[in-house]
């Protein structure tokens, strides 16, 4: 975290074992699924290592993918427990965040066909940059990151599962002021803006004023950390 991690790349490749950090059922706080009950799946290590990035995701434990549904379904069991096993009728499936570090650095297809089987949501948050294949109904929010002042281009096969673009603002790093056409336009994919979270009332101040002027300049809609507002996980 806060750029200090190993920069590390593919491997895993079959997929029927993961290397993960956390296993938990909370609130997504971000993107178009914010306020929703969720359980998250951590994965280890990342290809990128940002400045900002506030995530510990080091530390692992190899799971074969049929311990990590076991895991979920504890979740899922804890969170069903009052309504006697269903979930209520407004939302039909209890929804699984895949996210890291960066997911795509393992071969994440097997596992989300495991859960799509077991009557799970399957949602994945990358930062673009690659990808493995995954089923049909899986879905991708993907937040673009900047090295070197110009943001990272995200593939191709990752844009036609994105159901939304999360850019973060900072008045304070160069590059995150704005927002820039990365493929959103050809693909119709909605933006979300969030505001950096620099651990400092005041730059956060400016940044979240910078989100609001990005949102209303753009037509972007924002997106607030709601985990961190509630205090939680
Ligand atoms: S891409 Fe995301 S997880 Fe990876 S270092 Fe950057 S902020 Fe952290």
């Amino acid at each position: 975290m806060f750029g200090e991690n190993e920069k590390l790349s593919i491997e895993n490749k079959d997929g029927r074992q993961l290397k993960v950090t956390e296993i938990f059922s909370t609130i997504q706080g971000e993107g178009p699924n914010a306020g929703r009950v969720a359980i998250f799946i951590r994965l280890s290590g990342c290809n990128l290592a940002c400045s900002f990035c506030d995530t510990k995701f080091d530390r692992y434990t190899q799971l074969t993918i049929q311990n990590i549904l076991k895991k979920v379904l504890h979740e899922r069991s804890k969170i069903t427990s009052f309504t006697d096993g269903k979930t209520l009728p407004s939302i039909d499936k209890i929804l699984v965040v895949i996210t890291g570090g960066e997911p795509f650095r393992q071969n994440i297809g097997a596992l989300c066909e495991i859960l799509q089987e077991n009557g799970f949501e399957v949602q994945i948050e990358t930062n673009g940059t690659l990808y493995f294949k995954i089923p049909d109904n899986t879905t991708i929010v993907c937040s673009p990151k900047i090295t070197n002042k110009v943001y990272h281009p995200i593939r191709e096969d990752v844009l036609q599962k994105t159901i939304a673009l999360k850019f973060i603002i900072s008045c304070h790093l160069e590059g995150y002021d704005d927002i820039q056409e990365i493929g959103q336009q050809a693909f119709n994919i909605p933006v979300y803006v969030q505001p950096m979270d620099e651990y400092d009332l005041k730059k956060n101040k400016r940044n979240i004023d910078k989100t609001i002027k990005i949102a209303m300049k753009h037509n972007a809609i924002v997106s607030i950390q709601l985990h961190k507002v509630m205090d939680i996980r």
